[in-house]
């Protein structure tokens, strides 16, 4: 049997031990000290391999990572022996195929040098998380999503063929360059989302798109959350095709405004729609802002077209509205999603709850496609009540999310923090089949196990 040192001969790509940094052991909001056996940077597809192999040999449990950007738990090490195959050095810009309009890469490619590399070309790959350093290998692995989904989908349709390692080593190509199949069982799109338990993916042919040439934002401001609700249903009803609507409540854009140090341009109501439309024609493009513009102007308190500066210092506040709230207090940021016309009453339960558990919510996120980013907030509330408080409200919060046909994650997947809501969620038939499928590809339960169900 290989030593790991004679699989990764660099010692800057190998820790053992106390050498192992501390943040291998948490992502954003989860921490987990568990022994860890070592983590290995492999830089290559055969080192995968190895890495999986030794791990087999050794009787030890796998976890793939990428940036370990990750907020559901999924890239933490909890069982002890975990042997942690880190390949964000994995990064190379394969191939860009203008013929098939693709783009080949390793997994550990940030997908903001993605859009920077595929832009500069004249191309588009459209998923956009706000995470622009995350890894398009964790971004298939979670199925990520972002701001742009409600035009242009999530990352499940934007990968072509994946190149995975199996958790016996063995390797295995899904999908194809074809653009159509209906030729046997979608392999890919089991392993898209799957959160690194069926396989460890070494490289990706993503599909592009023609960039468009001209783009618009709007900022829109709403008396109430329900108002913005609203708006969003009729835009979409509209025509006016927008390549993203994110919503968000006044009080969580206060502590962006306070960590960049400058205010939203609008300043009235208590919530706001930013929304961009994109397209080839100026023209055509100004019509469609005629159309938003004519079907809210009843629930509008504002309404502003941003030149191209004040577009991009609006979304900053946007994406920063995470960042931001760190700076104030601890809290628990949820990722529900319910069908597009329960978004309203979604937001307005929330805000029951608030006042029925005694915890302060607020809520932003991708309104356009059903996607709710509520915030649970401690605030001065002790340990104890913010243990209990937050514990009943999310068994509240879930139970409605439930009864309106919603999902407990639309983009940032289960991990460990929201498996307990995935499993009473999901019918034991569906949870069944889930654990059946993952004993094919890893009988021995070998990769990034405990995770998901
Ligand atoms: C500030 C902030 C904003 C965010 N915004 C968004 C957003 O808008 N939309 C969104 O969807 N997410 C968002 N996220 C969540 C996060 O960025 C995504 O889940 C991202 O896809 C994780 O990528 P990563 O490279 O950091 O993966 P990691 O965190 O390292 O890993 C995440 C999961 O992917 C698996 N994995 C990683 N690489 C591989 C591989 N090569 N093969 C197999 N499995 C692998 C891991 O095992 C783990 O299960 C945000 C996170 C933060 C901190």
């Amino acid at each position: 049997m290989l030593h790991l040192e004679e699989i990764i001969s660099n010692s800057e790509r190998l820790f053992v031990g106390r050498d192992i940094p501390e943040y291998y052991y948490r992502d954003t909001y989860v921490k987990n000290i568990k022994p860890v056996y070592a983590v290995a940077l492999p830089k290559t597809h055969e080192e995968v391999k190895a890495l999986v192999q030794f791990a087999i040999e050794k009787d030890l449990v796998m976890l793939a990572r990428g940036a370990g950007t990750g907020v559901a738990g999924a890239q933490v090490p909890i069982q002890g022996n975990e042997l942690i195959i880190d390949v964000h050095l994995m990064d190379t810009i394969i191939e860009l195929d203008e013929e098939t309009l693709t783009l080949t890469v390793e997994p550990g490619v940030l997908v903001g040098a993605i859009h920077d590399y595929v832009e500069q070309k004249g191309y588009f790959y459209p998923p956009d998380p706000a995470s622009k350093h995350s890894t398009i290998g964790g971004n298939v692995a979670t199925n990520a999503g972002g701001l742009r989904a409600v035009k242009y989908g999530t990352t499940r349709d934007y990968v072509r063929e994946m190149t995975v390692v199996l958790p016996d080593a063995e390797e295995m190509t899904l999908g194809s360059l074809n653009i159509k199949s209906s030729s046997g069982y979608d392999l890919k799109d089991l392993f898209i989302g799957s959160e690194g338990t069926l396989g460890i993916t070494t490289k990706i042919r993503l599909k592009l798109v023609p960039l468009p040439k001209a783009n618009v934002t709007i900022l829109q401001a709403f008396e109430t959350v329900l108002g913005a609700t609203q708006a969003t249903l009729e835009i979409l009803k509209s025509g006016a095709d927008p390549s993203g609507i994110e919503l968000f409540e006044r009080q969580a854009l206060y502590y962006a405004e306070q960590n960049l140090g400058y205010p939203l341009k609008s300043q009235v109501g208590e919530a706001y729609l930013l929304m961009s439309l994109d397209g080839n024609d100026l023209n055509e493009l100004t019509n469609r802002i005629d159309l938003v513009q004519s079907v809210t102007s009843k629930l509008a308190l504002e309404s502003h077209v941003l030149t191209v500066e004040e577009a991009k210092r609006n979304w900053a506040l946007r994406d920063n509205i995470l960042l931001g709230l760190t700076a104030f207090t601890e809290f628990e940021l949820l990722d529900e999603v319910v069908p597009i016309n329960k978004f309203a009453e979604l937001i307005e339960a929330t805000k029951e709850m608030q006042e029925k558990h005694g915890l302060n919510v607020l809520n932003f996120g991708h309104a356009g496609d059903g996607n709710v980013h509520t915030l649970l907030m401690k605030d001065d509330l002790t340990e104890d009540q913010w243990t209990k408080r937050r514990a009943s409200l999310l068994r509240d919060l879930y139970q409605k999310v439930d009864e309106l046909g919603g999902l407990p994650s639309a983009e940032h997947g289960i991990g460990i923090v929201k498996k307990e809501y995935m499993t009473s969620m999901t019918e034991d038939v569906n949870l069944d089949f889930m654990r059946q499928i993952k004993r094919v590809f890893d009988p021995d339960d070998r990769l990034n196990p405990g995770k998901v169900f």
